[in-house]
């Protein structure tokens, strides 16, 4: 188990005691400029203090707590709530859809991949199928398979779901600790403007990306560092002037719904640490910098001038960062060779080419593959489950697990086992697999 402990960690900034990181900024010698400094960890005085015991308000006892709410806990969410289980979900930030809408990652990987016969079928149904047929309907969604979305009509889609649904929403709030009965978690403490409260559930699901809740409450995983990148969009792109003396062709991004917009991918800097706060804090102002510059310098290329920076991503692109070890690691091997699992949650697809057995598959021959339930329960902490891109696999596979119609599956079926077990008066880990299958099944998934 890798534990970081800075969490608790004081740090003496400017002479003056203060919980947390601090970004101390300084005047530079010979100039008026002021200028961040960037910090490490690494180079922060490592004290520890300890907190007064205190009592903390309950804020309410519900069936589900859903922590994170991006494609997989919208979808946690809205599965357990039609279940009949009272379901609150906490969002750190003002909008569902995490990295897909904040983080302005538009196109919702993979709709679609080779079945048996080898025919292309569609794999996203569910929850995820009725997303993207709600932003279709709306106009907001271009492309059949693999559909570009416009981020705000994705916000505003998943609120309405969340709402039918009848879940509890609490934006604006953090997760921060856990509350713990040997291994079995009780519910979570949560931070808000409202200050310190706890939520008691009967079951959790972990849906942070980053696997916060699994890691606090000590549960086994592994971490990988990846490139982490920044997204943005560009505005007025249909006014580019082809005709411009001097006009070359540029990289400008890729569509969305809205012709005057595109989206921009930055793949970003490889070997990232996304656990480590003042990396990402580092990276956030130099990502912003060079897209600023870049922008700048488009708008001075001949037929590119009204050409502006629309916005960044209010989410910095974090592609992997604590991966579970769970009750069963999915493999590349299974994602390859169509392996079927009595305990099927979902399908979900590939959407790149990979290495396998020596020879390069690309995305267009990738099976379709399944994803169980035991890859979503944790190994020690009962009560828990955990979706998204931080569930339990292979690190090979981290491009296919990551996707959003991934995330969005495996969302899905730890809602609905969520659901179930609270009826049942079940631990999430002894719940009948049969049962969820038809929990699935009546909730529209598809299990191959
Ligand atoms: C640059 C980049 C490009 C990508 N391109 C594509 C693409 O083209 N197509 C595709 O399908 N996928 C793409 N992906 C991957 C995909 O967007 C994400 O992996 C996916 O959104 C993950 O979904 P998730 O629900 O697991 O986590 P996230 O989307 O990360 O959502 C997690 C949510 O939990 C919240 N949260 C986290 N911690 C806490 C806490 N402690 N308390 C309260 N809330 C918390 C966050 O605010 C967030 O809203 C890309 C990713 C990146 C970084």
């Amino acid at each position: 188990m890798k534990r970081r402990d800075f969490v608790y960690r004081a740090v003496l900034t400017g002479g003056a005691l203060s919980l947390g990181i601090g970004c101390k900024r300084k005047i530079e010698p010979g100039t008026d400029k002021e200028v961040a400094q960037q910090v490490s960890m690494d180079k922060l005085p490592v004290r520890t203090i300890r907190e007064p015991e205190r009592e903390i308000p309950v804020l309410a006892e519900t069936d589900v707590l859903v922590i994170g709410g991006g494609p997989a806990g919208t979808a946690a969410a809205i599965a357990a709530s039609r279940t009949g289980a009272e379901t609150y979900l906490v969002e750190r930030y003002n909008h569902l859809g995490g990295l897909w809408t904040g983080g302005l990652v538009l196109p919702l990987l993979s709709t679609h991949a080779v079945d048996k016969k080898k025919r292309q079928q569609q794999v996203i149904f569910g929850i995820g199928g009725e997303m993207s047929k709600r932003l279709i309907d709306l106009g907001m969604s271009v492309h059949e398979v693999n559909p570009v979305v416009d981020p705000e009509a994705a916000k505003y889609v998943l609120d309405e779901m969340i709402r039918e649904a009848g879940v509890k929403m609490l934006y604006h709030t953090w997760a921060s600790n856990v509350i713990m009965d040997g291994n079995t978690i009780k519910g979570v403490f949560i931070e808000s403007k409202s200050g310190r409260m706890a939520v008691l559930a009967r079951v959790v699901i972990d849906c942070t990306g980053d696997g916060d809740i699994f890691h606090l409450a000590g549960d086994n995983y592994d971490t990988m560092n990846y490139a982490i990148g920044l997204v943005h969009r560009l505005g007025n792109v249909d006014r580019i002037n082809k005709d411009a003396i001097g006009y070359v062709k540029k990289s400008i991004g890729n569509e969305t719904p809205l012709k005057s917009v595109n989206w921009v991918n930055m793949w970003g800097k490889e070997n990232q640490d996304a656990l480590d706060v003042t990396n990402l804090s580092n990276l956030q102002m130099d990502y912003r910098r060079d897209i600023w510059n870049s922008v700048l310098d488009l708008r001075k290329t001949p037929g590119y001038e009204e050409v502006f920076l629309l916005d960044t991503a209010s989410q910095l692109g974090v592609r992997v960062s604590r991966i579970l070890d769970g009750e069963y690691r999915l493999t590349l091997e299974d994602t390859m060779t169509f392996r079927s699992f009595s305990d099927v949650v979902g399908v979900s697809g590939a959407w790149t080419t990979m290495l396998y057995k020596g020879r390069k598959v690309p995305k267009s021959e990738r099976p379709c593959w399944q994803i169980p339930y035991r890859s979503l329960i944790p190994k020690k902490t009962e009560n828990l489950l955990v979706a998204g891109r931080c569930f339990c696999f292979e690190r090979e596979l981290v491009e296919d697990t990551r996707i959003i119609g991934t995330c969005l599956v495996t969302g899905h079926g730890a809602g609905a086992a969520a659901g179930l077990a609270v009826k049942e008066n079940e631990s999430p880990r002894n719940i009948s697999t049969k049962k969820l299958k038809q929990v699935l099944t009546q909730q529209g998934a598809w299990l191959g």
